[in-house]
Parts: C-alpha cells; structure tokens; sequence
C-alpha cells in the first residue's frame, strides 16, 4: 500500500461533523482534475453497493482506497468519482472536494456534487449517523458557497439507468427537503436550463464523447 502523498487541499475548514481529507485515508495523486462551477444547482446522491458498508475508520479509510482504485484502474477516470463520501462510522471522507468536476453521474456532473453514502442501501437504510452526517455535510456546502441555496437533491436513478442509491436510501432521501423529483430521467435532462447546449447535443446523439474531453473524461 502507498504511503501518503502531499495532496493540496485550501478547504481547511472547520466542520461539525468529523471530516477526513484525502491524506487521511491516503488517497492517490489524481491523473486529471477539471474545475467544477460553483455553486452548483443539484446534489446527486449515490450509494456504493460495493465496497460494503464500512463501521469503522480502518475499513472506510480502505472502502475509498478501494473505490478510487476501481475508479482509476477500473474505469480509467482521473481519480475516485465522487466529491464526498460518508462512512457507517459516521465520518464524511474528501473525495474529489468542492472545486474539482466528477464522475458520478454521466451528463450531470458539471451542473451537481455527487456524494456516495458507503453501503449497500437496496434493503436497508444507512445507520442514523450516517444519514445526519450526509445532510451536515451538504448543509456544510451550502454554508460555505459550494452549493446553491435553493439547490436539489436527486438519487442517481433520476439520471441514468440504475437503481443506485438502492430502493431504502433513495425512499429515505424522498423525505428530505430539497429533494425534487425532477430531473426524473435522463431524458428529462434535455428540459433543463442547467445543462448546457453541448451536453444537450451529445444526450441527444447529435455529438460524440470525443468532441468533448471532460465529459469523455468522466
Ligand atoms: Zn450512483
């Protein structure tokens, strides 16, 4: 296993909840980094399905070693796709941070932060802690300018062909206050004045990825 690498982080802030940075759980240099505009219109919200459920500091510091390694190996992207994730311990892990464009939700990253709730959550809902942390940690987004004040919240789902967040997590986030039930597919992408035009024209097959970088990227 590496040791840890400097990585720059400018976002020493103090939190309410306990935050772990990337050189915490001694993330991997990143191969490519694209800014993200901010504040962002949407919160997407993700569940692992695996690496499972993880109870302590150890086994989520190596779920996101796990995760950022299938993300760069597996899927060849720039580093772990997520912004954030937060852990059954209770602690929310820096993934790509506020500034930098994921890869979370194909078309929807330049418009949203994807946060990954560590877990299966098909059948079971995330312990309390970690569903309070994950509400902290957006609040903490809006606090700090990083996401719009008015912002939505949407499960995966509501963008593309999967049941993540997983049927329990994503009943749970129904009932918190942002949530909109919009975009409700990844057709109804096109209807947003969020997306831009060039996204709009790759959704809509008139454009290839490679006419694209970041969104081939990611
Ligand atoms: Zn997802």
């Amino acid at each position: 296993m590496p040791g840890p690498l400097p990585v720059c982080t400018d976002d020493l802030h103090s939190y309410n909840f306990p935050f772990v940075t990337r050189s915490e759980w001694h993330a991997r240099v990143p191969k490519l980094t694209l800014p993200l505009p901010t504040p962002v219109p949407y919160v997407v919200i993700h569940h692992s399905y695996s690496p499972a459920a993880c109870v302590n500091g150890e086994q989520c510091r190596r779920a996101m070693r796990t995760m950022q390694d299938m993300h760069m190996d597996g899927q060849n992207w720039g580093d772990i796709g997520y912004n954030f994730a937060v852990g059954s311990d209770g602690m929310a892990y820096e993934g790509r941070g506020w500034h930098a464009l994921g890869a979370h939700a194909l078309h929807f990253n330049s418009v949203s932060l994807g946060i990954c709730v560590i877990g299966d959550w098909r059948h079971d809902l995330p312990p309390e802690n970690q569903l309070e942390t994950t509400k902290s940690l957006i609040a903490a987004g809006v606090e700090l300018g990083y996401i719009s004040p008015d912002y939505k919240l949407i499960g995966h789902r509501q963008v593309g062909p999967t049941e993540c967040p997983g049927d329990a997590l994503y009943g749970e986030i129904q009932t918190w206050k942002h949530y909109s039930p919009h975009p409700a597919s990844c057709e109804d992408l096109l209807d947003l004045k969020e997306i831009s035009e060039k996204v709009k024209e790759v959704i809509r097959g008139n454009a290839t990825y490679d006419d694209y970088y970041f969104i081939k990227k990611d």
